[in-house]
Order: structure tokens, then C-alpha cells, then sequence
């Protein structure tokens, strides 16, 4: 380019992006997983599984792919897979979806999340999330024009106060999110919260999206609290979850969404232009897979011993701790250690001493800081052992 012509194209578009997003950098579990394999660290930041998924499935995904499985499934998704998820619905929460009409295979839960959000919020739609807050709702609701309304959980027991729904919900509220098992604190929504919910709700035209990605990995002998399982509430309720998280697969990012007629119809005219449809053969091996029920039923058990395994390795650390009720993560509070920010702690962790985890004050818009951490516990034996000889030197 002459040079007359490269200022005249600099003085033409001076700012040539500007920004959807000014605020937003990159997502905290890309940045942790980033420093721990920088330094060489454990890393019990970002949520996945170190051991293998099942060679069952892996086996099934690699027939169907052989069989030929690979070209575009249905825009909704593998009727198959849709009828075993119905099934499976029904079975556990006494709920009955339409797979024709009211389920719908997406590509993981975030994508689910994104198109809901995208499907139903309007410019200048109030949506009200409760913070800690997962990383992906506030940036979908601000990327289609709606108005984040953020509310705190309870510490310690990381409950919702009632109260303060009650008050923030006006005539512009379009929608609240929750989410149980919850991530990153662990706690769980008991039946009680869901009958607040219902009658805060009732006669509004409120919508739920209801993140149930951890439906299945709840302790204790606790029951999960699906919405679906209270009609008034499955009524104008989203119901996301994801394979990733119940197969341990948490890279084929592949998930469903359930949600009455009204609402799916609205939810796949943005569905099929974001993705259109999803992994094939995957979706087939799906299918198959979880007609043994015991595939999902026996993962609250599996990760209950696994909790209870790095509770009882770092129980005389100097964190303190409250078991988590549902999830992969366990929060460790070291107020009783130092007084950096979590960030910055965090960070050192993992420099220093050569573990990662997720600060949670990234999960506040504000950046509250309870000097508390969040610690992935999805590892094998031999890694949550590593882990906790490294905390209990702490
Ligand atoms: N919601 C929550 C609460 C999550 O923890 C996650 C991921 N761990 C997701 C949504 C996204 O799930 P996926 O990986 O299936 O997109
Ligand atoms: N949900 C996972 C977690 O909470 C991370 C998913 C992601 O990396 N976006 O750690």
C-alpha cells in the first residue's frame, strides 16, 4: 500500500472494533489450565476428569462411525437419543417431554445456555443471576441487549434468599437462572427453594433456565431438585444438561435441553443457525449407552468417594472446608493462611507450589473476594493424593 493510502485507511477507520464485550477477557478455566501446564502444575482448576471415559462408549462411537454414522444428524438431534433422554426424564423426575417437540441435542451446555438466552431475552430484558455465577451467562445476556440483575448466594451454605428475588423482580424481568448442583460453590436447591420459586413466578411471565449440567453427581443421599419434577415450574422452565459432565467426556461437548413446545420452538429458530445439529456418531453411541441406567445412576456414589477421599487426605491442612453437596468442586476457604486476593493466590499456588485452582471472586461482577478457592476433584487417586500433599504443606 502507498503510504498516502495507508493513512487515508487509518484515518478512515480510527477504531475500526468496537467491542460487544469491553469488559470480558478470557474465560478463567482458559487462563488456570493455561498457567498450570506453563509451570507444570496440578491442575484442579478447570473441571474435567484426568482418568478415561468409558472404553464402552468410546467403542460405540467408533462402531457408528465405521458403520458410516457421519453425516448431518436431524437439526433437533437423534430421535433415538431424544426418546432415551424422554425416558430417562420421565423415569427420574416423573416429568413427560415431547422428544418430537420439546428436546433438542445441542452442542454441549454452553452452547445450550447461549441459545436460549439468544432465543428469548430482548434489548432491555432483566435476567437475574445468582453469584458465585458460572462464566457464561452474563456475557449472553449482555451480547443480546438484556440487563444482568445479580444477586448474592449465602454463604456459607451458598443458599438464595427469597427476600431478595422477590424485590428485584419487576415488570422488566424476563428471566432468572439457576443452577443445581451448583457450580463453582457445590450446594444444592432443595424442594423448598423450588416451591419459592414456583410462587414468585406464578402469574409472571418469567422464564427459568435451569442448569442441571451435575443432575447427576449429588451426595449424601440428597435427591436432585430437576424444575421438571414441579409442573407449574416445568411450564415455563429451559432444562439444560451435558453429557460431558455424566461420561466424563467433557471434550465431545455434546449436551440436550428440555423445555415445553412453546419455548423449544423459539429455542431451535436460533439453534439450527448457531449449529444446525450435532456430532452424529456421538449422538448414536449416546443413545445406546444410557439404556444401562446404572451409566448415570451410580455417578453420585463414584463422585461421593471421591470427595470423600481428598476431604479425608487434606482434613488436618490449614484450609477449612464444608463438603460439597453436589458437583466435582470443593471450595477451600484460606482466610487462616493469608490475606492475598484469591486471584493473586491463586496464581501463586500455582507458581509456587505447583497446584492450580479457580479463584472465585471471578464469579462476582464485583469481585467480592471470601479468599476462597475452588478445587476440582475429578481426578484419579494418585493425583488427589499429589494435590493434598502439596495443601497440607500450605
Ligand atoms: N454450566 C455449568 C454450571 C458448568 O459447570 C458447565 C461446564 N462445566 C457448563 C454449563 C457447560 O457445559 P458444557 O461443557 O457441556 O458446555
Ligand atoms: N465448566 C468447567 C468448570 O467449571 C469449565 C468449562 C470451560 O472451560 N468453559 O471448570
Amino acid at each position: 500500500m502507498k503510504p498516502e493510502n495507508f493513512i487515508f485507511a487509518f484515518m478512515k477507520y480510527p477504531n475500526l472494533i468496537s467491542s460487544k464485550l469491553p469488559n470480558i477477557g478470557t474465560s478463567i478455566f482458559a487462563v488456570m489450565s493455561k498457567l498450570a501446564a506453563d509451570n507444570n502444575a496440578i491442575n484442579l482448576s478447570q473441571g474435567f476428569p484426568d482418568f478415561s471415559c468409558s472404553e464402552e462408549l468410546i467403542g460405540l462411537v467408533n462402531k457408528y462411525m465405521l458403520a458410516g454414522f457421519n453425516q448431518y444428524a436431524p437439526m433437533a438431534g437423534l430421535m433415538s437419543l431424544r426418546e432415551i433422554i424422554a425416558e430417562k426424564t420421565e423415569d427420574l423426575y416423573s416429568a413427560k417431554y415431547d422428544p418430537e417437540s420439546e428436546i433438542t441435542i445441542t452442542a454441549g451446555a454452553t452452547q445450550a445456555i447461549f441459545t436460549a438466552i439468544s432465543a428469548l431475552i430482548h434489548e432491555g430484558d432483566e435476567v437475574i443471576i445468582f453469584e458465585p455465577a458460572y462464566d457464561c451467562y452474563q456475557p449472553a445476556i449482555e451480547l443480546n441487549g438484556g440487563k444482568t440483575v445479580y444477586l448474592q448466594l449465602k454463604a456459607p451454605t451458598y443458599s438464595i434468599d427469597w427476600e431478595e428475588v422477590k424485590k428485584v423482580i419487576n415488570y422488566r424481568t424476563k428471566m432468572i437462572i439457576i443452577n443445581t448442583p451448583h457450580n463453582p460453590t457445590g450446594s444444592i436447591m432443595t424442594a423448598g427453594d423450588m416451591a419459592k420459586l414456583e410462587k414468585l413466578t406464578q402469574s409472571t411471565e418469567i422464564i427459568i433456565i435451569s442448569d442441571e449440567v451435575y443432575e447427576h453427581i449429588i451426595f449424601d443421599g440428597y435427591e436432585h431438585q430437576s424444575v421438571s419434577r414441579f409442573p407449574k415450574l416445568a411450564e415455563r422452565s429451559i432444562i439444560i444438561s451435558s453429557f460431558g459432565k455424566t461420561f466424563h467426556a467433557t471434550g465431545w461437548k455434546i449436551g440436550y435441553c428440555v423445555a415445553p413446545k412453546n419455548l423449544m420452538t423459539e429455542f431451535r429458530k436460533v439453534h439450527q443457525f448457531l449449529v444446525f445439529c450435532c456430532n452424529t456418531p456421538i449422538q448414536h453411541a449416546l443413545a445406546e449407552y444410557l439404556k444401562k441406567k446404572n451409566n448415570y445412576l451410580e455417578l453420585g456414589s463414584f463422585y461421593q468417594k471421591k470427595r470423600d477421599y481428598f476431604f479425608s487426605l487434606i482434613k488436618n491442612s490449614k484450609f477449612s472446608l464444608e463438603p460439597a453437596s453436589g458437583t466435582y468442586f470443593q471450595l477451600l476457604r484460606y482466610n487462616g493462611i493469608s490475606k492475598e486476593k484469591d486471584t493473586n493466590f491463586a496464581v501463586r499456588l500455582t507458581k509456587d507450589f505447583g497446584i492450580a485452582s479457580i479463584p472465585i471472586s471471578v464469579f462476582y461482577h464485583d469481585g467480592v473476594d471470601n479468599k476462597v478457592l475452588r478445587f476440582c476433584f475429578s481426578k484419579k487417586e494418585e493425583t488427589l493424593e499429589k494435590a493434598a500433599e502439596i495443601l497440607n504443606k500450605i
